[in-house]
């Protein structure tokens, strides 16, 4: 039976999250909104909270444009870039080798074909970060270009379903960039060795930001860390990605009020998985790194409670007694089964670091986080989410916290 109670009480948790806040980008007023909301609901449920601040920065799009002998081209600012008004001659960049080879000091550069093909990670991206993105960064990066324009395929794994997508989002990198389609690019393409005007307006605005850390329960030399990000991408209400894994938090939260069991639960809102630099990941990485091994297990939340479909449990290394528990749920839970290994979340950090993690989502998510066509735009917003099944997952993780804490 469905407990209506706590579905009305989700759902107002989403509300605040994703309607009244509506976006909750690294650095923005509303994700410090988001932030102070959590601290304050689980202080009010007794929880001993924290909120541990880092510097970050807001972005503001004021649009590009770029023109060629009175000729001009749709072009959008690179996010997070710096503005530019570049005036220079045009060289056309189409893989790493006349990468290395050509001379694009004050040019101003076009990526176009394979260099452009996925979204170069960010710099101080320390995860995953294959080499030839760190060769071409480092490579533009000696080589001083004005301005980088980068015209995009459809090919956009890393990128959600935008298209073009940006080729660069990293704050961290100081080259100016815009980016447009490839239909644009091949259409510029016929300037090379011409003069080309790039002009980008977007503003940097320094700016801080939280991760907020909530604790019960006797023992700090083993703790289960629940984990959900509470960030969104700029531009989306971020409803599945992650409003409901902060109110699943919320929800445990409450559940949990009375916890006293043998092992300390932390609850952690992380402020990052959506941005380049993940601030509040690396700064709970620094905070922890000397006991980190104090960590038993990971329970991080990320794409939960899609309309549709089954909610997946994915189970990471864990201690065979925790493993037997973990597998009753999908039994016990109608609606919950057991989920694929998938590695694009926060539990990552937790396996990195060599200690078990489950990870909940939806099996929706799965299944689309490498052809999103909803998630990282306006589309993720609250019909996509079916509350009951947050509930669900909540209740099924009070269950799972309290019995292996027995
Ligand atoms: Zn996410």
């Amino acid at each position: 039976m469905i407990d209506k109670t706590l579905v009305s009480l989700c759902e107002s948790y989403m509300y605040k999250l994703c309607k009244e806040i509506s976006e909750r980008c690294v650095g923005s007023e509303g994700n410090r909104q988001a932030t102070h909301f959590f601290a304050e609901e689980l202080d009010a449920l007794g929880w001993h909270t924290e909120s541990h601040e880092f510097d970050a920065m807001d972005w503001q799009d004021g649009g590009a444009s770029i023109t060629a002998v009175g000729r001009s081209f749709q072009a959008f600012a690179g996010p997070y870039s710096l503005a530019c008004e570049a005036n220079a001659e045009l060289v056309a960049i189409s893989n790493i080798d006349e990468l290395k080879k050509a001379d694009i000091g004050d040019k101003n550069v076009l990526l176009h074909g394979d260099i452009a093909k996925e979204q170069l990670m960010p710099k101080n991206f320390v995860f995953y970060n294959p080499e030839e993105h760190q060769e071409i960064i480092s490579l533009l990066e000696k080589g001083k270009p004005n301005a980088i324009i980068s015209a995009t395929s459809r090919n956009a794994a890393l990128a959600g379903g935008v298209y073009p997508f940006p080729l660069i989002e990293d704050g961290d990198f100081d080259i100016p960039s815009v980016y447009m389609t490839e239909e644009e690019g091949e259409k510029l393409l016929s300037y090379v060795g011409q003069s080309v005007q790039v002009n980008s307006l977007s503003r940097r605005i320094p700016a801080k930001g939280y991760n907020v850390v909530a604790k019960k329960g006797r023992n700090p030399n083993e703790r289960i860390v629940i984990t959900a990000h509470i960030d969104s991408k700029k531009g989306t209400p971020g409803a599945i990605d992650n409003g409901t894994g902060v109110a699943i938090l919320l929800l445990l939260a409450k559940l949990l009020s009375g916890y006293n069991g043998k092992r300390m639960l932390e609850i952690v809102a992380f402020n990052g998985e959506d941005y380049y630099a993940v601030p509040g990941q690396m700064l709970y990485l620094a905070q922890n790194q000397n006991h980190f091994d104090d960590i038993f297990l990971n329970i991080n939340i990320d794409g939960a409670g899609y309309k549709h479909g089954n909610s997946a449990f994915s189970f990471f290394g864990l201690p065979e007694h925790v493993q037997k528990i973990a597998e009753e749920l999908p039994r016990k839970f109608e609606g919950i089964v057991e989920g694929v290994q998938w590695v694009q979340g926060d539990h990552s950090i937790f396996i990195q670091g060599r200690r078990p993690a489950i990870a909940v989502s939806s099996e929706w998510f799965i299944e689309n986080i490498d052809s999103q066509d909803i998630t990282h735009t306006p589309k993720d917003k609250l019909d996509i989410v079916d509350c009951e099944k947050l509930v669900d997952i909540s209740k099924a993780l009070q269950y799972f916290i309290e019995k292996i804490n027995t």
